[in-house]
């Protein structure tokens, strides 16, 4: 496989350090609230990251954090504890938040088809290792001790910024906040290890240390967790492009200095999901949920099929009319593909053939959108039949996980079933612009709604 590394910014051949043993760290959620689409499109491709592995044999252990804790999820100590707003918003505590959001995260991995990874770490059950490390970061000159707070001394690493590309007379710019400059650093670029004496008045969750009462820096998490469950050495590191700097700068930093060798040899970086050419954020609030999607009529996989046809390194601007036209060839090929007869005999090597110009696509730096159009080309191929053809696409659906064989079927999930609820409340309330638009919404997915003296039922279309 061929990928285009971060570190040395050229495409390069993947070499695991365990021959057929791969290890994957992705950096998680943060979850104090919904994961939106832009995040998801990261997901989408760290998990064709992870099946592309798998389909050519390799065996994938893979790791991905939970950032349960809102104070860890920035350098900047400016502002309100992102966990704490959502408590007040919602009127819960703040595990209560992390609990909620981390449940709708995995349902949301489970719509677009994306596999659980196999390791799932939350921050706040990991404080030990952070703790550990911190220690020998001390120790070993790499760390300091200012006004209550344990800080990373970044001068100490020639490498310092490899990865970024930036030399050390850039001015930090943080991806996520407006960082006020905190006085207590020996250097702008300095990231907090360890808080006793928080800006934050009373950080709901703090834990006892060695170093005192108080909780960990926002990087250290992923180090933390990454060396802990993966061991010493690490083949690859996923991320979207904000995380590059200073997130993955310094997890490299401190890592480093902790092991004292190399961490991670591939460092692979997705592009954005943009909304009015803008980058999707939580923080903004301008951002759109795959819950948003559903109600209006989509199919998650139709977004899906989108995000498959763009290039990773390329950042896509998401709009509805995009969504439309990809939900409209993605309806169209799965019905192509869900007429092919199931029953003649499979043409092996043909089948091969394309598997193999398939592996090919996606591991010349998982170019989804060229594996998307073999499958194109398969269902114009005269020379073979409809069962080699459907045998065929099934398989690399393993990898693209689109659904692609998937008879039409109505399910009535509790989705539906809030619809139908929606829709008769807007009925009792007069508003019949809205329920028809949700009677319309049904239609598309073959629910017919019938109204009865006794409210409303429903039939589905067959
Ligand atoms: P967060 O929940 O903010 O910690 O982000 C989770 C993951 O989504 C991280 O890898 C981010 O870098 C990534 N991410 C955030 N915004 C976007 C976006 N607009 N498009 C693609 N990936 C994103
Ligand atoms: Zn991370």
């Amino acid at each position: 496989m061929k990928i285009y590394n971060t570190l040395s910014k050229k495409i390069e051949e993947f070499i695991p350090k365990d021959k057929n043993n791969v290890t994957i760290y992705t950096c998680g959620p943060t979850v104090y609230h919904y994961a939106h689409i832009g995040n998801l499109r990261t997901y989408i491709m760290e998990d064709i990251l992870e099946k592309t592995l798998n389909f050519c044999g390799y065996k994938v252990k893979r790791v991905m954090n939970i950032t349960d804790v809102g104070h860890l999820s920035s350098d900047g100590e400016t502002g309100e504890d992102k966990m704490t707003i959502a408590s007040k918003r919602e009127h819960k505590s703040s595990l209560e938040i992390a609990k909620f959001y981390t449940e709708a995260f995995f349902k949301d991995l489970e719509k677009l088809n994306l596999k659980k990874p196999e390791i799932i770490a939350k921050a706040t059950e990991n404080i030990d290792i952070y703790i550990k490390m911190i220690e020998k970061l001390l120790e070993n000159g790499y760390a300091y001790k200012s006004n209550g707070n344990i800080y990373f001394d970044t001068s100490k690493m020639d490498n310092y910024y490899e990865l970024s590309g930036r030399n050390k007379d850039d001015l930090q710019i943080a991806s996520r906040d407006d960082i006020e400059e905190d006085i207590y650093k020996k250097n702008p670029n300095d990231f907090g290890l360890w808080f006793t004496n928080s800006k934050f008045k009373n950080p709901e969750l703090v834990w006892d240390s060695v170093f005192g009462k108080g909780y960990p820096g926002w990087h250290i998490e992923c180090s933390g967790i990454s060396i802990k469950y993966l061991g010493e050495y690490l083949d690859i590191h996923c991320g979207a492009e904000d995380a590059v700097f200073p997130h993955h700068t310094n997890e490299i930093a401190q890592s480093e200095a902790y092991l004292g060798h190399k961490w991670c040899n591939y460092w692979l970086h997705f592009s954005f999901l943009n909304l009015n050419n803008d980058k999707m954020s939580k923080s903004s609030g301008k951002f759109i949920t795959i819950n948003t999607l559903i109600e209006k009529g989509y199919n998650p996989l139709a977004y899906k099929y989108f995000i498959l046809n763009g290039y990773y390194h390329k950042q896509l601007n998401f709009t509805y009319e995009n969504l439309d036209i990809a939900q409209r060839s993605y309806n169209k090929l799965k019905n192509k593909i869900t007429s092919l007869k199931e029953n003649e005999i499979v043409n092996e090597s043909a089948k091969e053939k394309y598997i193999n110009k398939f592996k090919d696509f996606l591991n010349n730096d998982l170019n989804t959108a060229n594996a998307l159009s073999l499958i194109y080309d398969i269902l114009k191929d005269e020379k073979i039949n409809e069962t080699t053809k459907l045998k065929t696409i099934l398989k690399m659906d393993e990898v693209l996980g689109l659904s692609l064989g998937e008879k039409k079927e109505t399910i009535i999930n509790d989705e539906i079933l809030n619809l139908i609820k929606k829709r008769d409340e807007y009925k009792s309330s007069k508003n019949y612009i809205k329920a028809d638009e949700i009677r319309e919404i049904l239609l598309q997915k073959n629910i017919k709604l019938i109204d009865t003296k006794n409210g409303t039922t429903y039939e589905i279309i067959k």
